[in-house]
C-alpha cells in the first residue's frame, strides 16, 4: 500500500549528509522549535509537496550503484512517523542500503513515540535530539553537543561519521547550487 510523505527537498546523491555517496530527504514539516533552527523553511506543515512513498522509492532506486543509503532529516521526520516507516521498510526490502536518520526528538521520545518502533526497525543510524545552539559543535554530523548517537545497526561507526565532510556545494544541471552539511558555507 502506498502512502504519502511531505517532502521539503530531494537531493539524489549527497556526500556531507552521512557516510559515503547518499540520497537525501529533507521531510516537510517541523513543531518543536528550536531557538536557531538552521532549516526553518521545512517548518509548515503546508510547505514543500506531497509524494507518494512509490514515487520516493523510485527515486531512490534510480541511484542505487551511485549511492551506499539514504539520510532522512527535516523538519522532523518523525512527525510523518507511518509512511516513514513504510518507505524505510519498502527501501530495505529493495535494496541494501543504509538509513541515517535525523530527529529533534531524544532517544526517550522516539521510543515512546507512536510508530517509533517501527521507524527505527529499519535505521542503521540515529541522530536524536533538539539543535541547541548554545552547544553548537557542527562535527560528526553533530549541529549541537547535547544530540546523541545511536548505532542500531553494525554498519557504521563513529569513524565513518568522523569523515564525513562538514559541507558540500552541489552544482545542478542548471547551473544552481546548492549547499549542504552540518556546517554549510554561506556568502
Ligand atoms: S527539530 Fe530540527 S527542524 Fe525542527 S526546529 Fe529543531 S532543528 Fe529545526
Amino acid at each position: 500500500m502506498t502512502h504519502q510523505l511531505r517532502l521539503h527537498h530531494f537531493e539524489p546523491a549527497s556526500r556531507a549528509n552521512g557516510p559515503g555517496m547518499r540520497s537525501v530527504l529533507w521531510l516537510q514539516g517541523c513543531t518543536l522549535g528550536c531557538p536557531g533552527c538552521f532549516n526553518p523553511l521545512t517548518h509548515s506543515r503546508d510547505g514543500g509537496s506531497l509524494c507518494s512513498t512509490d514515487e520516493i522509492l523510485a527515486r531512490v532506486l534510480e541511484q542505487r550503484g551511485r549511492i551506499e543509503g539514504i539520510t532522512i532529516s527535516g523538519g522532523e521526520p518523525l512527525q510523518q512517523a507511518a509512511p516513514l516507516a513504510a518507505l524505510l521498510r519498502a527501501v530495505k526490502q529493495a535494496a541494501a542500503l543504509s538509513v541515517v536518520l535525523f530527529t529533534g526528538f531524544t532517544w526517550t521520545e522516539v521510543n515512546r513515540l507512536p510508530g517509533g518502533a517501527e521507524v527505527l526497525a529499519n535505521v542503521d543510524v540515529l541522530l536524536a535530539g533538539r539543535y541547541d545552539a548554545t552547544k553548537r559543535v557542527a562535527s560528526g554530523l553533530l549541529g549541537s553537543s547535547n544530540k546523541s548517537v545511536h548505532f542500531l545497526t553494525p554498519r557504521y561507526t563513529q569513524a565513518d561519521l568522523d569523515r564525513v565532510p562538514e559541507a558540500e556545494i552541489i552544482i545542478q544541471p542548471d547551473g544552481e547550487m546548492r549547499f549542504s552539511g552540518i556546517e554549510p558555507l554561506r556568502w
